[in-house]
C-alpha cells in the first residue's frame, strides 16, 4: 500500500509502541518519583499477538521503521518473543529499542538473538550520585554501565545514549558524557528537555538549548557535522574527528522540527498518538478486539493520519497550547 500523508503532506514513516506504561525508575523529568502511578492492568495492555498484528498492519502503511520503547520495556516478560515476530515483518528497514539500560546486561545476548541491530541506552550522568537522583533514586549507574558494556560486546551497535540535560541539575555531565560515548565507539544524543506531560514542574529556563550544550563540547572536542541519514531524522549529529562514535543534538525545544515529523505513537494500551504532546488518543484496540478486519483498521488509521495537524513544538510558546493536558511520556515512549 502506498504512502500516507496528513494535512501538513508529512507522511507516516515511523511507529514507535509502548509495551508497557510501567517503569523501575523514576526520573524526575518523566516519571517524578513524588507522585503515586496507576498503571494498567495486564487486560488493558496489548498482548503479543496484538502488537504483532499492528506492525503487520502499520507495515502496509508504508512505515519503515518500529521502535519499542515504554514504560521500560525490558520489564515486559515477553520482550524477546516480540523483538523475534517483528524482526520477521518483511520490508521493515528498521527495529530500535529505547530502554533505561538497568536490564539490558541480562537481555543482550536474547535480544541480538532474536534479531534486535541495535540499542538506545538513557543516561544522564556519568556521575554515580547525579545519575541516581536523575533516576528518582531508582537507578544503579553499575547496572546501567554493565548493560552498555554488555550491548557493545553483543554487538548491538552502533550504539547510541539519550541523555537530558537541565539547566542547573546535570550540566556539568555534559562532557564526562561525551568522553564517555567516544571511549565506548558510541553516540551520545542530547534532548533538550521538555514540557512532556503534567508533571515535570518544566519552565523554560530549565532547559540548556543544543547550541549551548555544542558549544561546552567544542571546548574539549573536535567535531564534524554529518549529513542527516534519512528525512526526518531528529537528530543534528556530529562525528569526532578522531575517533569512533560521535554527538547528536534534539532540539525539541530551541529547533522544533514539526514539519517533518513522520512518527505516530501507538501506547500500551493500543491507543494512536499523532504528537507526544497530544491530549487524546485514538483507542485502536478496542476496534481490534471488537473484531475489525485489516482493512477496516487500516481505514481507521488513515483516517487519523489524514486528520493530522500536530505542530505542538512549534506553538509552545502560545499560551493556549501550553496550559492544556497532555498525554504522559511513559504511556507513549519517546
Ligand atoms: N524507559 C526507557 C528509557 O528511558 O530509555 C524508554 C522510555 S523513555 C520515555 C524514552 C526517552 O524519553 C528517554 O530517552 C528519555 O530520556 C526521554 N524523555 C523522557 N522525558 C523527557 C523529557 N521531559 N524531555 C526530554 N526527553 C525525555
Ligand atoms: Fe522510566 Fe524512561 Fe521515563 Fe525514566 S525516562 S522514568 S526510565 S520511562
Ligand atoms: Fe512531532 Fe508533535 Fe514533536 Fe512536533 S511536537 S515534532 S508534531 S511529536
Amino acid at each position: 500500500m502506498a504512502e500516507i500523508k496528513d494535512s501538513l503532506q508529512r507522511p507516516l514513516k515511523d511507529l514507535r509502541i509502548s509495551l508497557t506504561d510501567v517503569c523501575n525508575f523514576r526520573c524526575t523529568y518523566c516519571m517524578p518519583p513524588e507522585y503515586d502511578y496507576k498503571f494498567l492492568n495486564e487486560k488493558q495492555r496489548m498482548s503479543f499477538e496484538e502488537i504483532i498484528r499492528f506492525v503487520r498492519i502499520f507495515k502496509q502503511l508504508a512505515v519503515e521503521r518500529v521502535r519499542l520503547t515504554g514504560g521500560e520495556p525490558l520489564l515486559r516478560p515477553d520482550i524477546e518473543e516480540i523483538v523475534a515476530a517483528i524482526a520477521e515483518v518483511d520490508g521493515l528497514k528498521d527495529i530500535a529499542l529505547t530502554t533505561n539500560g538497568q536490564l539490558l546486561a541480562k537481555h543482550a545476548a536474547r535480544l541480538k538473538a532474536a534479531g534486535l541491530k541495535r540499542v538506545t541506552v538513557s543516561l544522564d550522568a556519568v556521575d554515580p550520585f547525579a545519575f541516581k537522583k536523575m533516576s528518582g533514586g531508582r537507578g544503579s549507574y553499575r547496572s546501567v554501565m554493565e548493560g552498555i558494556d554488555e550491548a557493545i560486546a553483543q554487538g548491538l551497535t552502533p550504539l547510541k545514549i539519550n541523555s537530558v540535560i537541565e539547566n542547573n541539575v546535570n550540566e556539568e555531565q555534559v562532557l564526562p558524557l561525551v568522553r564517555l560515548a567516544k571511549e565506548k565507539g558510541a553516540t551520545v544524543r542530547f534532548i533538550e528537555f521538555m514540557d512532556v506531560g503534567n508533571k515535570n514542574n518544566w519552565h523554560k529556563e530549565d532547559v540548556l538549548s543544543s547550541k549551548e550544550i555544542l558549544k561546552l563540547i567544542e571546548t574539549e572536542f573536535d567535531v564534524i557535522p554529518k549529513d542527516p541519514a534519512f528525512y526526518g531524522e531528529v537528530a543534528s549529529h556530529y562525528k569526532f574527528k578522531d575517533g569512533e562514535g560521535g554527538v547528536g543534538l534534539i532540539s525539541s525545544v530551541t529547533q522544533p522540527f514539526c514539519s517533518s515529523c513522520t512518527r505516530g505513537r501507538l501506547s500500551a494500551q493500543g491507543h494512536l498518538y499523532t504528537c507526544l504532546f497530544a491530549t487524546e488518543g485514538t483507542d485502536l484496540l478496542t476496534s481490534m478486539r471488537n473484531g475489525a478486519s485489516d482493512d477496516e483498521m487500516l481505514e481507521l488509521i488513515q483516517e487519523i493520519w489524514y486528520k493530522r495537524k500536530d505542530r505542538y513544538s512549534e506553538e509552545r510558546f502560545n499560551q493556549k497550547q501550553s496550559r492544556r493536558g497532555k498525554v504522559e511520556m511513559f504511556h507513549i515512549g519517546g
